[in-house]
């Protein structure tokens, strides 16, 4: 949303960064820092990713909205600066993967409370209203096209590790980010060093080997998101390759493995948002295969999962059951493999072949 134009001039002088990061403080951000709503170099890097065939099928980055990450003016004329500013989500319950128990549905970490979009805008529009008058903004949370993660690398938060998540030195990687645009220039941040250095946890973790070499000094990993878990089981509506399937253990949404074994993340400190803290702790795998749709709507309407729509996750509920074969698991098997959804029915027929082998054996 952008407030009437009036001359920079005055506002500028009234609007200072230390303020302004005080402010962000103050309205619920763990993190903030300034970025200047310029091009960056990284625009580049994004360009060729997508022309390696790396974004899959996730047409959001391909299509046109993929020129207008060129330039963060494309989104407010006005722009001078970027405030970047980020939430911690980490709750105090342990990775899910630790649990060791392949019955229960494993969600990614930041799926597991309210969705972040709602959280993270109302603490920008809290910050929004003690802009000077005349100070054009615009709020931006995951939604518009815009090189979240590099702004946020050039505004000081952290640095983007081989696992391809932004990193800060103190705080880890479990937050959300979101920016706000600015009509006012102000004085930038610096992005700190690469602190990866040799390790190579993330990449070795990868059950399905996605963090890929890039061929070029800087950056020499990249995702390939074709192979991801998080990508299959979140943003695709189509059947998982057969071949991948095995490897995708229980994880009904997402995947935190290679965020999980990153050193930086032992020491990251916990969040005390309400909103963040979960709704369904690794619920049981055959709770999740028997729910309605509208039982799924009620448990997931206003969490993240529910980007993954009823039948995709249902698809993704087959696959952690095939991963699990179990003789119980075979009636509701037998029900989805009766699916409108192919997906469902095409996964669910899988599972049962799997439990049909583990029988046999
Ligand atoms: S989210 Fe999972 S599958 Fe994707 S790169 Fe990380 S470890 Fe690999
Ligand atoms: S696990 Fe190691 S290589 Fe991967 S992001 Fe963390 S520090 Fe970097």
């Amino acid at each position: 949303m952008a407030l009437p134009s009036t001359p920079l001039a005055s506002t500028a002088l009234r609007l200072t960064r230390e303020d302004l990061l005080r402010w962000a403080r103050e309205c619920g951000f763990d993190l903030a820092g300034i970025a200047p709503a310029q091009p960056l170099p990284e625009f580049k890097f994004y360009e060729q990713w997508v022309q390696r065939g790396r974004a899959a099928g996730m047409g959001y980055l391909t299509d046109h909205r993929m020129e207008a990450r060129r330039d963060p003016r494309h989104l407010l004329n006005s722009a001078q600066s970027i405030l970047m500013a980020g939430v911690l989500y980490k709750s105090p319950q342990p990775s899910i993967g630790t649990l060791d128990d392949p019955t229960r549905a494993w969600i990614s970490r930041y799926a597991w409370g309210a969705d972040y979009h709602d959280v993270l805008r109302a603490r920008f529009e809290l910050l929004a209203k003690r802009l000077p008058a005349g100070v054009e903004y615009r709020i931006c949370v995951d939604t518009a096209p815009l090189l979240e993660r590099d702004y946020a690398r050039a505004a000081g938060l952290g640095w983007i590790g081989k696992n391809t998540c932004l990193i800060n030195q103190g705080q880890g990687s479990w937050f959300f980010l979101g920016a706000m645009l600015l009509s006012v220039e102000l004085p930038a941040d610096v992005p700190p060093p690469d602190r990866c250095g040799s390790c190579t946890r993330c990449i070795d973790a990868c059950p399905t080997q996605a963090i890929v070499p890039t061929g070029q000094a800087v950056p020499a990993w990249e995702l390939d998101a074709g192979l991801c878990i998080s990508y299959h089981t979140i943003e695709s509506r189509e059947a998982t390759p057969e071949p991948l399937r095995a490897a995708f253990g229980s994880h009904v949404f997402g995947c935190d493995i290679c965020q999980d074994v990153c050193p930086w993340n032992r020491r990251a400190p916990q969040t005390e948002v309400a909103e963040f803290q979960p709704r369904a702790f690794a619920p049981p795998l055959e709770q999740m295969a028997a729910l309605t749709e509208e039982q799924f709507r009620a448990l997931f309407r206003e969490t993240p999962v529910w980007r993954a729509k009823y039948r995709g996750f249902l698809r993704n509920v087959c696959t952690a059951m095939g991963n699990a074969p179990r003789r119980e698991y075979q009636p509701l098997l037998e029900q989805l493999a009766q699916h409108a959804y192919p997906a469902v029915k095409q996964h669910a027929q899988w599972a049962l072949d799997q439990i049909a082998k583990a029988l046999r054996e």
